[in-house]
């Protein structure tokens, strides 16, 4: 029997989930569909427990339901705690459902593995403190970068990071007034969702070291504003989030089949629908 795994949000219409998944499913031969699953805001518990219910095997977890899904979870990941929310469940063998968090390995394995950049002993800015930002700390701490700073609009969120996050490495918070003079960085990466709206945090001049990496989670057909802004800038090289998009789903696929497909060509892949999508 096919088994079934879904993408809830609100809204889920535009994500680019489904056809990664289909395309990892078809690479490795496994027999499951995965489909958009939109759930009304606050009913998040009775749409997951009525689809596990129902027979279904996992799913994916967008915006704004991660930390229900981290509440609904009945076993929780290392990684899922640390980040407090859960971006991946799976139905284990016993009935558990698992809440697990993949969006970090994500993010690493894209800027390390796929893009060949380095962290370690490297100065890194994360704009933003939210929940992307948040889930992203602790793989990004574990590489050992030589400082990591959060900069938010919401000063105090930042900090509250800063402080949960300081016993796995260098990091320290502010806001983007702050940045004003700081020495500069080598990887800087947009956790703000501005781009979403054609905006822009205020970040100063010089804020970019000689070559130094920019990372817009955001992705799209287009480089978003903070990548032009970046290359402006001078920066040495610029990538979007689509990497991190594909690889977190590659880590959630392995953890829901226990085969690990290859990113690279659904990553070209995803790339060329995304363009001939938006050029219709
Ligand atoms: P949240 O809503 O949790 O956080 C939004 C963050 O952006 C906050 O820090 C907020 O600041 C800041 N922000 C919003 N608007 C502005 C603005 N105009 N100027 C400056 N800062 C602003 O969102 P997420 O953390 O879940 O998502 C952030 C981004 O990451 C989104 O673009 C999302 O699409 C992307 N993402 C990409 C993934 C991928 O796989 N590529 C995975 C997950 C997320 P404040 O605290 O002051 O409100």
């Amino acid at each position: 029997m096919t088994d079934r795994y879904v993408l809830f949000g609100n809204p889920v219409a535009h994500s680019l989930s489904p056809g990664v998944h289909a395309a990892f499913a078809a690479q490795t031969g496994q027999d499951l569909r995965y489909d958009r699953h939109w759930v009304p805001l606050g009913e998040f518990a009775r749409a997951a427990a009525e689809f596990f219910a129902g027979g279904g095997r996992g799913g994916n977890v967008t915006v704004p339901f991660k930390e229900d899904a981290f509440r609904f979870a009945g076993r929780l990941s290392a990684r899922a705690r640390r980040a407090g929310a859960v971006n991946t469940l799976a139905l284990e063998s016993d009935g558990q459902v698992l809440g697990d968090n993949t969006d970090g390995i994500g993010l690493v394995r894209d800027l390390t593995a796929n893009l060949g950049w380095v962290i370690a002993g490297r100065r890194v800015l994360v704009l933003g403190a939210g929940g992307a930002a948040r889930g992203v700390l602790a793989p990004l701490l574990a590489e050992q970068p030589a400082q990591l700073l959060i900069a938010n609009r919401t000063v105090d969120k930042a900090e509250h990071l800063a402080q949960e996050f300081a016993d796995l490495g260098r990091v320290a918070a502010g806001g983007f007034a702050d940045l004003a003079g700081v020495e500069p960085f080598d990887l800087v990466i947009n956790a703000t969702s501005a781009s979403l709206v054609g905006a822009l945090p205020p970040l100063p001049e010089g804020l970019l070291a000689a070559g130094a990496n920019a990372y817009d989670m955001m992705y799209g057909a287009e480089p978003t504003l903070f990548l032009n802004w970046a290359q402006g800038q001078g920066a040495g090289a610029l990538a979007d989030g689509l990497g991190m998009l594909v690889e977190q789903a590659a880590e959630a696929f392995s953890i829901w089949r226990g085969v690990r497909p290859e990113t690279r060509p659904v990553i070209a892949k995803v790339r060329r629908d995304l363009v001939a999508q938006s050029a219709q």
